[in-house]
C-alpha cells in the first residue's frame, strides 16, 4: 500500500491510498498482462514502453522523484524524436473531482498534481497516479528545459521534438507555486499515524 499525505503546517491535511490497477496491456500471447501497477498507471513498467513511449526512471530534477522519459529504441537508432512538435504525449488521467472535493482536500494551498478541467471539475492524479502526472515541472530556459505543454482536453503535447532518453518536462503555467512554506507532501508505504487522522477528524469537526 502507498499513501499520498498533504501537510499543512505540520498538520495532516488531507490523504488517500494510491489505488493499485491491473496493467492494461496484453503480453505476446495475446492475455491481459498480470502485473499491477501504483505509480505510472495504467501500464506496468514494461508496457508503459511499448504503448506510450515512455520509461518511468529518477528525475534529473534535484529532489523531484521519479520523472517521466521518452523511449523508443527503434527511433533511436533511425535519429527521428520519439515525440515530434505537436503529437500528443499522454492524457492527464486521474481522480475527477468537484471543486468542493478540491477545496476540501488542500484548503487555499495549489494541490500538488490537480489539473483544472472545467470550473466545477478538477482532475486530481493524487491517488491515482497516472503516467501523465509522473511528467515534473521544468524551465523555460537551461538544462532542463519545457519540451511539453498542457493543451485542450488536458493533453500533454510536445513543443519541441523530444528525442530517446530525454526528460519529458512541462510548463505547469504561472499559477503553480508549490514553495510554500506552510505546505510539503508525500507519497511513500507510511500510513498515516492513528494521532494524525484524529488530529485531523478533530479539525474538520472544528470547521
Ligand atoms: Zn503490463
Amino acid at each position: 500500500m502507498s499513501y499520498f499525505k498533504f501537510y499543512v503546517d505540520d498538520e495532516l491535511q488531507f490523504y488517500i491510498e494510491l489505488v493499485s490497477r491491473r496493467c492494461e496491456g496484453r503480453t505476446k500471447n495475446n492475455t491481459r498482462c498480470k502485473r499491477k501497477t501504483v505509480i505510472g498507471t495504467p501500464y506496468c513498467r514494461s508496457h508503459c514502453k511499448t504503448y506510450k513511449h515512455v520509461e518511468v526512471k529518477n528525475s534529473l530534477i534535484q529532489n523531484a522523484g521519479l520523472g517521466l522519459f521518452a523511449y523508443d529504441k527503434t527511433k533511436e537508432r533511425n535519429n527521428q524524436p520519439v515525440f515530434k512538435k505537436g503529437d500528443i504525449i499522454l492524457h492527464y488521467d486521474g481522480q475527477q473531482i468537484s471543486r468542493n472535493q478540491l477545496i476540501a482536500r488542500y484548503k487555499e494551498y495549489t494541490a500538488p498534481y490537480a489539473l483544472k478541467k472545467n470550473n466545477n471539475t478538477f482532475i486530481d492524479p493524487a491517488g491515482d497516479r497516472s503516467l501523465a502526472s509522473l511528467i515534473n515541472k521544468g524551465q523555460s530556459k537551461g538544462n532542463h528545459k519545457n519540451n511539453a505543454q498542457f493543451a485542450q482536453s488536458l493533453n500533454v503535447v510536445a513543443i519541441r521534438p523530444i528525442y530517446h532518453g530525454d526528460e519529458i518536462l512541462v510548463s505547469y503555467g504561472n499559477r503553480y507555486q508549490m514553495h510554500n512554506q506552510h505546505v510539503r507532501y508525500e507519497t511513500n508505504r507510511k500510513k498515516p499515524t492513528k494521532y494524525d487522522i484524529q488530529r485531523l477528524e478533530d479539525i474538520h469537526e472544528e470547521q
